[in-house]
């Protein structure tokens, strides 16, 4: 098979990044993780700060056991496999493979692309320069809406009319706007409480 092959069967990916730290976000903050950082995107955020991923030529492709053995190699048993878009790809095979070594995988996306993969915890996170994909939104286990303009309180409870009843919902300031808008997003949380906040902790920690 091609290389090409191989990555639209999921068996090679374009590989970023890897590392071992600490989820700084989300439901799982504060948990060890080894994150799996997918090159490509084409969902295009202004605010993005990972720009240099959405290239996906640019990173090597990898084999799945490879990535997997790496994962292997640190004590912590919870994945998160984000990008990128990682669910430009299809995610069964490395999510198979990493159930089988007895991880834990969490995925961060932005639901732009078909839903693929066996996770244990799905961090939806919409963005407006891209329609997410119906298919995410019966799997969503989090709804975490990133607070860059007003507007995205809006782009929040649309949203989470379409999440699943079960699916947790969260408001986090983007890094640059955090001053603006964390005292609003207080107030919000408080008048409506089916929402929590959450925050970048990962970069008040200064790691990755
Ligand atoms: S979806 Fe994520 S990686 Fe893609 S542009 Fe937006 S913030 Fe960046």
């Amino acid at each position: 098979m091609t290389t090409r092959e191989l990555v639209a069967k999921g068996l090679q990916l374009p590989l970023m990044e890897a590392f071992y730290t600490i989820q700084g976000e989300g439901k799982f903050t504060g948990h060890p993780a080894y994150f799996i950082r997918l090159g490509g995107c084409d969902v295009g955020c202004v605010w993005c700060d990972v720009k240099e991923s959405w290239e996906a030529g640019k990173w090597p492709v990898v084999d799945i056991e490879q990535i997997v053995e790496e994962a292997c190699s640190y004590p912590g048993r919870l994945v998160v496999i984000t990008g990128g878009e990682p669910l430009m790809y299809d995610l069964g095979p490395l999510t198979k493979l990493l159930k089988e070594k007895g991880f834990t995988t969490n995925i961060e996306t932005s639901g732009a692309h078909p839903y693929s993969g066996d996770f244990d915890w799905v961090c939806f996170s919409p963005k407006k320069f891209k329609k997410p994909h119906p298919s995410i939104y019966a799997k969503a286990d989090e709804l975490k809406v990133v607070v860059f303009h007003k507007s995205d309180f809006d782009f929040a409870e649309e949203h989470a009319t379409l999440v699943n009843g079960s699916c947790e919902l969260r408001l986090q300031p983007e890094w640059s706007k955090a001053d603006k808008f964390t005292p609003e997003i207080i107030e919000y949380v408080k008048n409506r409480p089916v929402w929590k906040i959450s925050l970048q902790t990962h970069k008040f920690m200064d790691i990755p």
